[in-house]
């Protein structure tokens, strides 16, 4: 533990509400800014909208020193320090978009004490000349924001945070380290953890469940109606509709226009110019809509959007309760809608294929899609599948589209027996399309290819089509009777649950196949 002297005797609390008017502090934001002011490293998780950029801000204003933010959101920068200087606090940064002049100019303000916080992208901290003129600096505080991208198992690992292990314990001054995540599974904290050198006791979770969300999982509907409908019966509220490709965004936004809609798209193909226009026309509610992909949204702090829409599913349950989150923020009650296809994922599957990641990345990247795909198999309360998937435990939401579906459940214990047991006479070698068609009884070539016919399992659910065959698997896979344990291979296994059954323990239940939700308004 490090002995830091306080530099005035101001509290957190008179911080507070001296900065930024508020009188409570948050979930966790006290225990947060203690640890750092007894110089502790500490990992923050909390869920987006929790708070987080207040627990270095106010520990910045009371230790003496700089605080340095290392955050990949270069874009953002420049407003997160015009809304503290707003507030009357000393901050600066640094980035790529500067000139020499303006960096010498902003180094030599940090150098004469005139800054409390100094914004800079990680990727500057390897440049030597950086850290040369940092070690004239006294860094009281290194807050790494959106942490979880220093690690593989994250669903956004950047190279560029994998250095900060080896960097931060450089700077002479010793800073205390705080990081800070709204996405984080106990895996990726753990390596958070060991990167930084925040000691397990240190970790601090606030409640990842969000009361005023809805969460909803829709199949099997024409998406654009649906988004359409949506809308329209809802004209006088924000929302934003993701979707995964620029063309789908451009599409969607081309629809509510010409439906009369005050909608706008927000990618990362458009001008500088037209992104930042239609990013405050949505701010300033000029816009009712903006349709966009993954490039919105990071750092948007508004707080009445109250609906998100999915047109189509991110590549992960990370990703998507990020994005999810962005709605209610308010504490007002939201829905976080997600419109799925199964030929969604493969979207994703192009993208993980085509993407530069190694080997062991690959593999995250599949896993975190197979997360998603089980997410809207799952027929558990959905939120409470999100929060599991983090590590914690919550009731039933009782509001989500599994909590309020009053179809009746359905007894496929004997169904689930014949699927497992030809995925055992299979030797747990394939995927769960060839399982369909065996079960199906199918003429594939394949099928015939690989002698599959002769499996005493082969046609015993000739009633039953194939695509609903491989919907039961996902259903089986997403309850946990069946699994991929390699993702990227997807060969299917009998988990010790999916045994039991096979061994005449306990009862499989499902509710009917396709979710109906037929309305997106329930008044209409
Ligand atoms: P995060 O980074 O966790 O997504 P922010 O730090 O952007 O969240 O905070 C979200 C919003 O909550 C901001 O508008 C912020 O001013 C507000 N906020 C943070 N802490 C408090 C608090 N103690 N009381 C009231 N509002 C707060």
């Amino acid at each position: 533990m490090k002995f830091l002297e306080r530099s005035f005797s101001l509290t957190p609390q008179d911080i507070l509400e001296k900065y930024y008017g508020y009188t409570e502090f948050r979930p966790g934001q006290k225990q947060i800014i203690d640890q750092i002011l007894a110089g502790q490293n500490t990992l923050a998780i909390m869920p987006t909208g929790g708070g987080k950029s207040l627990c270095y801000q106010v520990p910045a204003l009371l230790l003496p020193g700089l605080t340095l933010v290392v955050s990949p959101l270069i874009s953002l920068m420049k407003d997160q320090v015009d809304s503290l200087r707003d507030s009357g606090i000393h901050a600066g940064f640094i980035n790529s978009s500067q000139s020499w002049e303006e960096t010498r100019q902003i180094l030599a303000a940090a150098a004469n004490g005139e800054l409390k916080l100094l914004y800079i992208a990680p990727e500057r901290l390897e440049q030597p000349g950086f850290m040369e003129r940092l070690q004239h600096l006294h860094v009281a505080l290194a807050a790494i924001d959106e942490a979880h991208c220093i690690s593989q198992w994250g669903h956004d690992f950047r190279k560029s945070y994998l250095a900060l292990s080896s960097i931060l314990p450089q700077i002479q001054s010793q800073p205390t380290i705080i990081a800070l995540t709204a996405t984080a599974t106990t895996e990726v904290a753990q390596d958070i953890m060991a990167r930084l050198d925040v000691p397990p006791e240190n970790e601090v979770k606030t409640g990842f469940a969000r009361p005023n969300l809805a969460f909803k999982v829709v199949k099997g509907q024409n998406k654009n109606n649906f988004i359409l409908k949506y809308v329209k019966a809802n004209r006088n509220s924000a929302g934003i509709i993701y979707a995964a490709t620029r063309k789908k965004a451009e599409q969607i936004g081309a629809m509510l226009q010409k439906a009369g809609i005050k909608a706008a798209v927000y990618h990362a193909g458009l001008p500088e110019d037209v992104k930042k226009k239609n990013q405050e026309d949505f701010l300033f509610d000029r816009l009712s809509v903006i349709v966009a992909t993954n490039a919105f949204g990071m750092g948007i702090d508004k707080s009445n959007v109250r609906y998100i829409i999915h047109a189509q599913a991110p590549g992960s349950l990370e990703a998507y309760y990020q994005e999810a989150g962005r709605a209610g923020r308010d504490g007002s009650n939201a829905e976080a809608i997600l419109l799925y296809a199964a030929q969604d994922m493969q979207i994703q599957r192009l993208f993980a294929e085509n993407s530069d990641a190694d080997e062991k990345h690959k593999e995250v990247i599949y896993h975190n899609i197979q997360s998603m795909v089980n997410y809207v198999n799952t027929q558990t309360c959905l939120q409470k599948f999100i929060v599991n998937y983090f590590g914690q435990d919550m009731e039933d939401c009782g509001t989500c589209s599994n909590c309020t579906d009053d179809r009746q459940e359905t007894d496929i214990t004997v169904t689930t027996q014949k699927i497992l047991s030809c995925v055992m006479r299979m030797h747990q070698r394939y995927g769960r399309k060839l399982v369909a068609q065996v079960l199906a009884g199918s003429k594939a070539k394949r099928v015939l290819e690989l002698n599959l016919t002769e499996l005493p399992t082969y046609g015993i659910m000739h009633d039953t089509k194939a695509n609903q065959i491989e919907e039961l698997i996902d259903y089986l896979t997403a309850s946990g009777y069946l699994t991929m344990p390699d993702p990227q291979y997807p060969t299917l296994h009998v988990t010790q649950l999916g045994a039991d059954i096979l061994r005449g323990q306990g009862t499989v239940t499902r509710k009917v196949a396709i979710i109906q939700n037929n309305s997106a308004n329930p008044e209409d």
